[in-house]
């Protein structure tokens, strides 16, 4: 495996699977490598801690960074190129240029500014790799409806592909943030995956989901549209920690 850490030494041919990270990789990345390894002639990992998506100053601060653990998942599961550019490649001195999907739905409405630093980066990774398609995970549903319209808008060449969440052995989905969870704050998150589970094939999803998430205070519970699929997603904070996740409404990944 290659790292690279500049725009201009990005040079691939064939067909092309790309899979953004932010690092701190676990199973859920794992997975999104395994599907580009098996669609595509070449696999690029990014592996970049965009500042631009952070709407917490305090959340990008406490983001675990272990490039050299990164670097070694990503080779294990056959990524080709990892590209992992200083903050400055990205976002030179003057940039000002930023793609702006001016409906996110609640997540976005949480997050002021989030998803314009996901669109953004995303679309100057797209444009960097030339992939033919793209892998994000199902667990950031309202992250591949955003990319999914963007790509759709301005007619980009690439294919978004949405892989299944993978959980942990206890339901909670897999994230970077779980770390900083405490074993009683991990016990109460998980009523974040049991309400949304119970909530499929009641008569209103969101109302039950909302009800068994009383005790958390939810940000919002709402239904995502992924084109193929309706997911009922939802965040919470447990402690300090924010923590979304979803489950199939209706329809399935593609
Ligand atoms: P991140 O590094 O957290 O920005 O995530 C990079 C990609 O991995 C995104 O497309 C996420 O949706 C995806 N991802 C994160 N957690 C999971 C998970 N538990 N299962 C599947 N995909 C995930």
């Amino acid at each position: 495996m290659k790292i690279v850490r500049h725009i201009a030494a990005v040079q691939l041919d064939g067909e092309v699977g790309l899979v953004p990270t932010m690092g701190a990789l676990h199973d859920g990345h794992r997975s999104l490598f395994r599907a580009a390894r098996s669609e595509n002639d070449v696999v690029v990992a990014s592996l970049f801690v965009n500042a631009a998506q952070f709407d917490e100053q305090a959340d990008l601060a406490a983001y675990p960074r272990d490039e050299e653990r990164d670097a070694a998942i990503a080779e294990s599961e056959g990524v080709d190129v990892l590209f992992a550019p200083e903050p400055a490649e990205m976002y030179p001195p003057g940039f000002a240029t930023w793609v702006d999907v001016e409906e996110a739905g609640d997540e976005g409405r949480s997050r002021p500014g989030h998803f314009r630093g996901v669109a953004t980066v995303c679309v100057k990774l797209f444009n960097i790799v030339r992939p033919r398609r793209a892998y994000f995970g199902q667990k950031d549903a309202q992250q591949a409806a955003v990319l999914k319209r963007v790509v759709g808008d301005l007619n980009l060449p690439v294919e978004i592909r949405v892989l299944p969440t993978v959980r942990d052995d206890d339901g909670l989905a897999l994230s970077s943030r779980n770390a900083r969870l405490s074993a009683d704050e991990r016990a109460r998150a998980l009523a974040l995956p049991r309400a949304l589970h119970g909530a499929i094939g009641t008569a209103d999803p969101v109302a039950a989901a909302a009800a068994g998430l009383r005790d958390l205070d939810p940000d919002y519970v709402e239904v995502v549209d992924l084109g193929d699929a309706r997911v009922l997603a939802a965040a919470v904070r447990v402690g300090d920690t924010r923590l979304i996740d979803n489950v199939v409404l209706e329809g399935a990944l593609s």
